[in-house]
């Protein structure tokens, strides 16, 4: 839903951009169809979406959890795939990568995979380990045995709203970009001062993962228009300013990560 918004500014400020499609699992299922129709449904929605833009539309998988999710986004023509094995140690991180590269690069799909540990929560996804840091020498080994083709990192950052102002570790980012090539992507992006997303985004952050500030985003115009109108009760009368707030929001963070034009 709050891709729809996200297409329509990124087609007038021409920035070419990634749709994250969230892992919905057992136990967080938000709509009554199942793991493999849901998956398919939030696909129909953003395509028909994307295919009335001209900018370019990935339509990413965002933490895909497994083998089983990973192939069921593919089949469903996901042109990007995470598999997040970032939880899992090194070894069966590196496994359970490989296995989904294998597949998707035969039908040129890129994957993009998850070494040291984002921390919060996002969705059922948590995480809170005590060192979250990328090691770079795991970073270079992890995308040379894998094959992956973008890695997301642990820099500090995390799902969520913060509870005080994230600082994103700029000498691990450094680090791991010297020995890394393959573009690196930072998560939990939200909340984090835009300053240091421009300072990431020099020092080789590639794509950043925004969720929650288009949660927030959109609950606050929705809020804002209850308030006026308590008596409302159509939820096209009321997620409509949601949907501007996500777009005023959305334009915002484009200019800071400097893709305006970019298409
Ligand atoms: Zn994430």
């Amino acid at each position: 839903m709050l891709g729809d918004p996200v297409v329509v500014t990124a087609s007038l400020l021409f920035i070419p951009i990634t749709i994250l499609v969230a892992a919905i699992v057992p136990g967080n299922v938000i709509l009554p169809f199942g793991d493999l129709p849901t998956i398919g449904y939030y696909f129909a929605n953003v395509k028909a979406a994307a295919e009335r833009t001209k900018i370019p539309v990935v339509m990413h998988l965002d933490h895909g959890n497994s083998f089983a999710m990973a192939m069921q986004a593919f089949r469903a023509g996901y042109t990007s795939i995470m598999i997040d094995g970032s939880k899992l140690p090194f070894e069966e991180n590196i496994d359970l990568t490989k296995s989904v590269v294998n597949v998707c690069h035969a039908s040129n799909v890129p994957v993009e995979g998850e070494l040291g540990k984002v921390g919060g929560k996002e969705d059922d996804l948590e995480n809170d380990d005590d060192n979250p840091y990328t090691d770079p020498q795991e970073a270079k080994e992890f995308v040379e045995r894998t094959g992956v083709d973008s890695l997301a990192i642990g820099i500090g950052t995390a799902h969520g709203v913060y509870k005080g102002i994230p600082k994103v570790n700029m000498e691990v980012l450094s680090a791991v970009r010297a020995v890394v090539d393959v573009p690196l992507v930072m998560h939990g992006t939200s909340g984090v001062p835009d300053e240091q997303v421009r300072d990431a985004v020099r020092r080789g952050i590639c794509k950043v993962n925004y969720a929650t500030d288009l949660r927030i985003a959109f609950t606050n115009g929705v809020k804002a228009y209850m308030n006026n109108n308590p008596n409302a009760f159509d939820p096209k009368k009321y997620s409509a300013p949601g949907m501007k707030e996500v777009t005023a929001y959305v334009a915002q963070k484009m200019q800071v990560v400097g893709s305006v034009g970019k298409a």
